[in-house]
């Protein structure tokens, strides 16, 4: 029997996490919380459509989430779009996880992301198609805003049409809305990580001591 409205949506997580930090494990903690979400599925990026290439291998990076995220049975981890070893796009990734040996057209899908992210949404392939898809949950982040006044028009306008001040709202529909939510504010970056460990510097307490100990046994970085 397929899913139907009303169940607990799922949270969708995907960045290229190269390498994956605290910044993103409180995103994901915090939004299963305060969105009451059932569960976190997090997705690292084959080749990320929009940036430049990792410094470490699609299937490195996907090693370090899942070293990141093994004790929490709320979160899980797809693997797809790193073994498709092609470029990734959200709206096709999406597209994919409708499928009906995936989740389905009705289970809530909501899409997790950064206030960074979420400003540059109308630079990607098909934005629009993504609310046909999933709802947007959009965390605070240090040095980014999330008002409207500061978004590009395009999106400003979908932000105010789509916007519900209500978590609950998510569980009403499986796609079309946009909440916002606050998180422990961590200016931490895996650009900022890559920097210290370029200069030798200590990431401690920055990302997790196995995904440190990861990137030491297997030389990921090689000025570390
Ligand atoms: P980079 O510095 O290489 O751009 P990043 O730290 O932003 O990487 P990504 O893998 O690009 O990490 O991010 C995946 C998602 O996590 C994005 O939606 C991003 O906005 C969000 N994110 C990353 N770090 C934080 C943070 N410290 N606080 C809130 N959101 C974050």
């Amino acid at each position: 029997m397929p899913d139907r409205p009303g169940k607990r949506p799922l949270g969708i997580f995907g960045g290229t996490f190269d390498p994956v930090h605290f910044g993103h494990l409180r995103l994901a903690e915090e939004a299963a919380d305060s969105l009451e979400l059932a569960g976190v599925r997090w997705i690292p990026a084959g080749r990320p459509a929009l940036r430049a290439s990792p410094q470490v291998t699609a299937r490195q990076r996907l090693a370090m989430v899942r070293l990141a995220i093994a004790d929490n049975p709320l979160f899980t981890i797809d693997a797809a779009e790193v073994e498709a070893d092609r470029p990734s796009y959200t709206v096709p990734t999406l597209e994919r996880l409708r499928q009906v040996d995936q989740c389905g057209r009705q289970q809530p899908l909501v899409l997790l992301i950064g206030a960074d992210a979420f400003a540059g949404l109308p630079g990607w392939h098909r934005w629009r198609s993504l609310f046909d898809l999933a709802h947007l949950a959009v965390a605070q982040r240090p040095g980014f805003s999330i008002d409207s006044a500061c978004l590009p028009a395009e999106l400003a306008s979908c932000y105010r049409d789509r916007f519900s001040a209500s978590p609950a709202t998510l569980a009403e529909s499986p796609a079309g809305r946009i909440v916002t939510f606050t998180m422990t504010q961590l200016a931490i970056s895996a650009t900022g990580i890559r920097g210290l460990l370029a200069k030798g510097s200590s990431p401690r307490y920055l990302l997790p001591d196995k995904v440190i100990a990861y990137i030491l046994t297997k030389h990921l970085y090689p000025e570390y």
